[in-house]
């Protein structure tokens, strides 16, 4: 049988040869004792292009969302998020476990909208209530697949967070993706938020790695944070050096994992029984509304040669990325039609 194709995220892209070669080639120095030459390219790249002061290189997304976390939030007090954000759902109550904060949810809508975190705000305020320090969004919210929220939007969250005295932080995973669909720059986005996680082993094709960038005020500690949580790395170049490298390659062809997930989209919408959400970016959301359950549809496609997942009982996710050219969609595309039609 031919490889698989592998849609159930874009973390599962492998280092092209290319990579490879620019990780084994790259300058190194010891990051935790005076720093590292392709590191510090890196995060000072980064911070650039989001028009920050800032940036730091963390071992992973979740690493230094928690760090975000900490540093912003107030142990004892409560940080709004949307009910469907990875932080809620993704990240193992590292609110309550790690920065001692207790998670107020906002509902209503697939993402984060200003009018609902206003609605969330507790009041008339009571001494007994939590106070609030910080808010959370999601851009591109993965939960809603792939959802960008315009800056409009974010504009509004932001206002809408300041006047209630709470700097945001903005999970931005796929914040290049949200880029790419819309034309507004990194650094439009990233105004809306003090501190703001761009992830590097998502669209952009390196093995891992994230950047905190943010405004000088909370990235005073994030040094300190990082090292605390363990995230502290040596000779961490080699990976930057695939950050680095996806930065160069990678994001001119993002849009084509965009193209790609509506061509998947339109097709897969004609199948019976299914509704799609149509895409804003790479992310695939696909709702079984006759009766099927997702992980009978999710075997079903395993057979076939196609890998998916199981978003939750009656939604399957599909997620298009570097490793899937316009044949594999082809395939993909035919696979999972007669899975969904079973
Ligand atoms: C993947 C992801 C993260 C976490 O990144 P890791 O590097 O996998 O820890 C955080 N937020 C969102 C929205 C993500 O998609």
């Amino acid at each position: 049988m031919t490889e698989p194709i592998d849609l159930r995220s874009d973390t599962v892209t492998k280092p092209t040869p290319a990579m490879r070669r620019a990780m084994a080639e790259a300058e190194v120095g010891d990051d935790v004792l005076d720093g590292d030459p392709s590191v510090k390219r890196l995060e000072s790249r980064v911070a650039e292009m989001l028009g920050k002061p800032s940036g730091l290189f963390f071992p992973t997304g979740t690493m230094a969302n928690q760090a975000a976390l900490w540093l912003q939030g107030e142990p004892g007090t409560e940080v709004y998020c949307h009910d469907d954000s990875h932080i809620v759902n993704w990240e193992i109550a590292g609110t309550a476990a790690l920065a001692g904060l207790q998670v107020r949810l906002v509902r209503g809508g697939p993402v984060l909208e200003a009018e609902a975190l206003h609605a969330a705000f507790r009041r008339p305020f009571s001494i007994h209530a939590p106070r609030a320090s910080l808010v959370c969004a999601e851009n591109t919210h993965n939960g809603a697949g792939g959802m960008v929220t315009p800056v409009e939007r974010l504009r509004a969250i932001r206002e809408t967070a300041a006047e209630a005295g709470l700097p945001v932080h903005l999970d931005g995973a796929r914040l290049w993706n949200a880029s790419v669909a819309t034309g507004t720059s990194l650094a439009d986005f990233a105004a809306c938020a003090s501190t703001v996680m761009v992830s590097f082993s998502k669209g952009l094709g390196a093995p891992v790695g994230a950047c905190l960038v943010g405004d000088e005020r909370p990235m005073r500690r994030a040094w300190e944070v990082r090292k605390r949580l363990g995230g502290g790395m040596r000779q961490s170049g080699i990976l930057a050096a695939a950050a680095l490298h996806g930065l160069d390659h990678h994001l001119g062809r993002m849009h084509e994992d965009h193209t790609r997930a509506k061509r998947l989209a339109t097709e897969l919408a004609k199948v019976p029984g299914v509704q799609v959400v149509p895409p804003d970016t790479n992310i695939v959301m696909i709702d079984l509304v006759a009766g099927q359950e997702s992980s009978a549809v999710v075997e079903r496609a395993k057979q076939l040669g196609v890998r998916c997942t199981s978003w939750n009982a009656t939604r399957v996710r599909c997620v298009l990325h570097l490793d899937i050219d316009d044949a594999a969609l082809t395939r993909a595309t035919a696979a999972l039609s007669e899975a969904l039609r079973a």
